[in-house]
């Protein structure tokens, strides 16, 4: 073709590819150019990026390292594949949160905090007295030499005071004034430990010496008494040691084994920043020392745009000096000028892709999976790697169209040094700047696998069968938006004082029976007012004396939560950043509160699409009915393969057994003995209309329609199934192996199959996240139905069709961090996209006409 960047030999050759749903795929991929992967959910896009050609360099990667590691990879890593030739070794971006343990945050992910200590090193400005620079791990909360005494470089730590020890000043000891002391005998020995020691133990806590209160709450000191116990003259002396409160407080949180005792002691301990390091987790020689007249605490606060500006000016010094090692400061010296140099370029970059709203110190666990593959990639432009392929996962994830084209820039940066870049990808703008597209359908499941064109992008406006054409080319039939009628709200629910991260006393109102788009470039609030406020406000309001009369409230569908990640239950980490509203008007329009998200519906084999919906239980009964299971005294439960009874016994009914894999995450591999079918030999004896309960999961949800059309329940889940584009998905498919999109829908289908009228408020942050945009009309067909079913639907939205459609749009920025928290516009579609300030409107715009 005529791509000036695509040379003819340099090509990916892919044989004979059958993994999953591929049907044979023959297909040539250039190498050193942006490869975009298109095709609907669930068409094989994935199949062939990561399992294939990912998998297949990933597995002669390790077979080259680790001989020995090809048995264990055989047993599940081994791509169904002729042949590749031509392929490079490769890199894999996909999306995924950081760990939730880790203490990793921005800063250490991208390696900038290295830079950065070096940089306070070398070249800070250290207080008058010091005679030694500190080491540069002398700057690290994660390392002995930086670490806060006090909290050990967490940054938060546990305190006591008077107040919490002591609840009820107005009490003697002896009626329990020390209410965190232990319980029943333990505390008659502590006063009698007390008494001896010479304590008044009667006399009013308050009225007691403010030098003896202090020492019987905090010391440390464990004096040792002979104790004779007063009333019981039976016992005998014997050695007791004191414990201060605080002493017993913070021993029984370290050393007790009781889970209980731990969470009694800890009513009376308060949780927060630091005292002593102000939640740096750094020591104070450390604090000491600054850079452009703020500390290292300070700088790892701010977000990384202003960092690069405080930063820039020493990148401009023409009167740098050599570094000298005594001088008190090295801020004027030429290390100075190349690590600033080094830094600024390098936050640059990250500011490019949209994330220059971020602070350094910020931890990874609260960043979404699309910012997280985001700072990586940047990190990855700076590896020095070449020749190498990196597959990603839908980049734009997350992304404001206005931050498309800084993407294609990195992107290109890394072709440009030598670099294959092949991205699973489904934002058209992303797509129409890659060189070379590989359109795979033209549906899902098995209705594709094919590869239905493979070439240079303007190509596929003459391949007629792609879904993915009218997206590429409007225009073209059948991609423009319907034109609809707006609704006119049943209520408003109106915060007024919102706060949370950058939201300072916002006010929004989301009117209620409608669609509403909550849009805005990444990092402007959409998630904090959304995710954070709305939800925690409506919530707070569920659980409260309201939500006792109704049954389906959220309370309901919390407690299916923790099985199933319909909604949250908890904000994970101890934050002290808690939302906050002044007032709130409206929520008793509400009565119930869902949030349909992209986590997995399960995270074991033992969870699929039939059991979730809850038509694997209709299944049960019908093969419990049938003449043989009567005979033999067959329950619903001999057919469910998480109990024993009807399960086979070697993979306890999961069908595969988990490999664990040195260097790999747990992977699983086919039971040997029922190889996959779950049950036991017998179990699978009885049939229904001729297929066992192992061949009726097998079925795909589209022939499981007219196979179960008879069970009226059955059907019913079947039919939303295929409303929201499912029909191909098999429904014994483990939970394991569905992608992100995949086990959202089969959220919202679930939701649809409850099919009532209800003022029930749906929270969905950027549902179209993987998403090819045909996908996104189904969804929008499904959302909109609930809507007019009475409920209202707030969605955080990237994707102009989707906030096109909405009833009502609410944007915030106008940037991101400190520059965004402010709702911008508010409004109809067409209001918006006439608001000057807002950085969503040129886009809407377009979308509108
Ligand atoms: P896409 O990336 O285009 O959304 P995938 O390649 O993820 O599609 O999936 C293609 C088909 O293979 C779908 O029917 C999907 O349900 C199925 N599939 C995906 N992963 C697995 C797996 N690990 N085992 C079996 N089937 C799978
Ligand atoms: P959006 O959803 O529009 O991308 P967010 O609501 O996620 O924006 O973020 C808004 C601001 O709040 C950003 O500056 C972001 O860095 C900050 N922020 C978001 N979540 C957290 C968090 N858990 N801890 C600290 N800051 C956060
Ligand atoms: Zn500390
Ligand atoms: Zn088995």
């Amino acid at each position: 073709s005529g791509n000036p960047r695509v040379s003819p030999d340099a090509f990916v050759r892919v044989r004979g590819a059958r993994e999953n749903n591929l049907r044979n795929v023959d297909v040539d991929v250039p190498r050193d150019a942006i490869v975009a992967f298109t095709g609907v959910s669930g068409s094989g896009k994935s199949s062939l990026a990561f399992g294939t050609i990912f998998t297949e360099a990933q597995r002669r990667y390790l077979e080259s390292v680790a001989p020995y590691a090809r048995r264990l990879i055989q047993q599940g890593h081994n791509p169904h594949v002729e042949s590749i030739t031509g392929l490079p070794p490769a890199v894999a971006l996909q999306q995924r949160r950081g760990a939730p343990s880790s203490r990793s945050s921005v800063g250490t992910v991208t390696t900038l905090s290295n830079s950065l200590r070096m940089l306070f090193s070398r070249a800070g400005t250290f207080p008058d007295g010091f005679t030694d620079r500190l080491d540069s791990d002398a700057f690290s909360p994660n390392t002995a030499a930086g670490a806060c005494p006090e909290c050990h470089g967490i940054g938060v730590a546990h305190t006591v005071t008077e107040e919490t020890l002591v609840p009820d000043p107005s009490l003697s000891i002896r009626d329990g004034a020390i209410a965190a002391w232990p319980g029943a005998w333990q505390a008659k020995n502590l006063r009698d430990i007390t008494i001896a020691l010479g304590y008044d133990v009667d006399r009013p806590w308050r009225e007691l010496d403010p030098a003896d209160r202090e020492w019987l709450l905090f010391t440390d000191e464990q004096p040792v008494m002979e104790i004779t116990p007063q009333r019981d003259r039976v016992a005998k002396p014997y050695k007791g040691m004191f414990w201060s409160a605080k002493k017993y407080v913070f021993h029984t949180l370290a050393d007790s084994n009781s889970a209980k005792m731990r969470e009694r002691v800890l009513q009376f301990v308060r949780t927060g920043v630091c005292p002593l390091c102000g939640g740096s987790g750094l020591r104070r020689e450390a604090l000491a020392v600054t850079f452009a007249g703020r500390t290292i605490a300070e700088l790892n606060a701010l977000p990384m745009s202003d960092l690069a500006d405080i930063l820039r000016p020493t990148t401009m010094l023409t009167d740098a000096a050599p570094a000298l090692p005594t001088s008190s400061s090295g801020e004027r010296t030429d290390v100075a000028v190349a690590i600033t140099t080094d830094l600024v370029a390098r936050i640059e970059v990250l500011i490019d892709l949209g994330l220059g709203y971020l602070g350094l110190g910020r931890v990874t666990t609260t960043l979404s999976p699309g910012e997280m593959q985001r700072l990586r990639l940047a990190t990855q432009l700076r590896s020095g790697l070449f020749g190498v392929v990196y597959v990603l996962d839908e980049p734009s994830a997350g992304l404001h169209p206005a931050d498309a084209e800084p993407l294609l820039d990195v992107l290109e940066q890394l072709t440009d040094a030598g670099n294959s870049v092949f991205v699973v990808e489904h934002n058209m703008d992303v797509v129409r700047g890659a060189d070379w597209i590989v359109d795979v359908g033209p549906g899902a499941g098995e209705g594709g696998g094919e590869v239905l064109y493979s070439g240079a992008v303007d190509g596929l406006a003459e391949v007629a069968e792609s879904v993915t054409r009218p997206f590429l080319f409007p225009g073209a039939d059948g991609a423009a938006s319907q034109a609809r009628a707006l609704r006119t709200p049943t209520g408003w629910l109106t915060l007024e004082g919102a706060s949370l991260h950058n939201l300072v006393d916002v006010e929004a109102s989301f009117p209620l029976g409608t669609f509403v788009a909550v849009t805005g470039v990444s990092g402007s609030g959409k998630s904090s007012l959304v995710g954070g406020v709305l939800r925690d406000v409506v919530r707070g309001y569920l659980r409260g004396d309201d939500a006792a009369d109704q049954p389906d409230d959220e309370t309901t569908d919390a407690a299916a939560s923790a099985e199933t990640g319909l909604t949250e239950a908890t904000l994970p980490d101890g934050r002290a950043d808690i939302p906050t509203v002044r007032t709130v008007d409206g929520l008793e329009h509400i009565d119930r509160l869902v949030r349909v998200d992209q986590k997995p519906i399960g995270r074991t084999p033992r969870s699929n699409l039939a059991t979730y919906t809850g038509l694997f239980d209709a299944v049960r009964a019908v093969f419990a009915g049938t003449d043989l299971a009567r005979e033999r005294g067959y329950t619903a439960g001999r057919f469910s393969f998480n109990v024993a009874g009807g399960r086979c016994e070697t993979c306890l009914g999961e069908g595969y057994v988990s490999v664990e894999l040195l260097f790999l995450p747990g992977s699983y591999g086919k039971c040997p003995t029922c190889h996959g079918a779950r049950y036991n030999a017998e179990t699978l004896e009885v049939t229904y209309r001729g297929k066992n309960i192992a061949e009726v999961l097998a079925l795909t949800v589209d022939e499981a329609a007219g196979f179960l059309e008879p069970v009226p329940a059955a059907s019913r889940s079947l039919r939303t199934l295929r409303d929201v584009g499912l029909g191909y998905l098999r429904l014994g498919q483990p939970a394991t192996e569905l992608s992100g999109g995949e086990a959202q829908r089969i959220k919202l289908a679930t939701e649809l199959q409850r099919a009532r009228r209800g003022h029930t408020l749906y929270l969905l942050d950027e549902p179209t996240t993987g998403l090819h945009p045909a996908d996104v009309r189904l969804l929008l067909t499904q959302l909109h139905a609930l809507v007019d079913t009475g409920n209202t639907v707030v969605v955080v939205e990237h994707d102009m069709d989707v906030i096109a459609s909405a009833d009502w749009v609410i944007d915030l920025g106008p940037a991101g961090g400190n520059a965004g928290g402010r709702v911008v516009a508010a409004g109809t579609p067409e209001d918006v996209a006439q608001v000057a300030e807002s950085r969503t409107a040129l886009y809407l715009a377009r979308a509108i006409t």
